[in-house]
């Protein structure tokens, strides 16, 4: 489950696979059904992430 998070002024959507932060929610359900099929994460996703 992609999870909402406000951090700092804004509010992000994180992977719980990995932890990655994006600012959209579409990105992190991308990340996170990469993360559980592959049991790692795809760096074309993570380079778009805002922090970990
Ligand atoms: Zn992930």
């Amino acid at each position: 489950m992609v999870s909402s998070k406000v951090w700092g002024d804004k509010t992000v959507f994180a992977c719980d696979e990995c932890g990655f932060k994006y600012a959209d929610a579409e990105t992190a359900k991308e990340c996170e059904n990469f993360c559980k099929t592959h049991n790692a994460c795809n760096p074309k996703l993570t380079a778009l992430a805002l922090a970990r």
